[in-house]
């Protein structure tokens, strides 16, 4: 399936920008690699070090997994989770964003993939407010994520903003390939949940990264190791 990503390492170094569309507007790339964010770009299930925070941990743990396991509807799911917690002050995210673990090798990809003249993003049903620091941190070319709602300091327990389901990360996807000027064909996803199916569905080269079941049964790939800098021979990208 490498082959499928024909990758040259012609790319020259490009301003880089956090968040959406930030400094690469229509510029071309060579390839594009969207990830998911949480056991996947991250150690960690951002939403349970939150609960942690609330006192929810257990309800949360149990509706997340039944979630990834795509025996839950994935927005019903991510409200019922988020509903746990209301009340938590906004300096939260600060106090769980410095626990983060990210993941081995993310550096190393991240920086093969630019050095070949690609472009990175990570899509997350997980939330802005932990990933956009995270993502600037790290040099990605795109984030998105959904957006705890919050009143007067405090999470109100809703979210604001578009929902990212897995459809919405698919047209993520899509529209991040088309603002890099990549066919899906030259695109690469790689998520471990149920979550992650659609975006991998229309990519040229999906990947389970020590994923739940039914991301193996349909991924091209499957990694096991948690070192995201094997990716880079799946590309075509020397590692260093
Ligand atoms: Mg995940």
């Amino acid at each position: 399936m490498a082959a499928l990503l024909s990758i040259t390492a012609q790319g020259k170094s490009q301003p880089r920008g956090s968040g959406d569309n930030q400094g690469y507007s229509r510029v071309m790339a060579q390839f594009l690699a969207v990830l998911d964010v949480d056991s996947t770009l991250i150690e960690d299930e951002v939403i349970e070090l939150l609960a942690a925070k609330a006192g929810s941990l257990a309800e949360v743990e149990e509706i997340t997994l039944r979630a990834m396991n795509g025996e839950l509807d994935f927005e019903l799911s991510l409200r019922a989770r988020a509903a746990t917690l209301a009340g938590l002050p906004v300096s939260v995210f600060a106090e769980v964003g410095k626990t983060l673990a990210v993941t081995t090798g993310v550096v190393e990809l991240i920086a093969g993939i630019h050095a070949a003249g690609g472009r990175i993003g990570a899509v997350s049903g997980g939330f802005h407010e932990l990933l956009d620091p995270l993502a600037a941190e790290l040099g990605l070319d795109y984030a998105r994520a959904n957006r705890l709602e919050v009143e007067d300091g405090r999470l109100t327990g809703g979210l604001s903003g578009p929902i990212i389901d897995a459809q919405a990360k698919a047209a993520t996807l899509r529209e991040w390939a088309s603002d890099c000027c990549v066919p899906l064909s030259q695109t690469v996803a790689v998520g471990d949940g149920a979550n992650d199916l659609e975006m991998m569905a229309i990519t040229g080269l999906s990947v389970a990264f020590d994923a739940k079941a039914p991301v193996r049964d349909r991924a091209d790939l499957i990694m096991d190791v948690r070192d995201l800098g094997q990716l880079l021979p799946l590309l075509g990208i020397r590692r260093s």
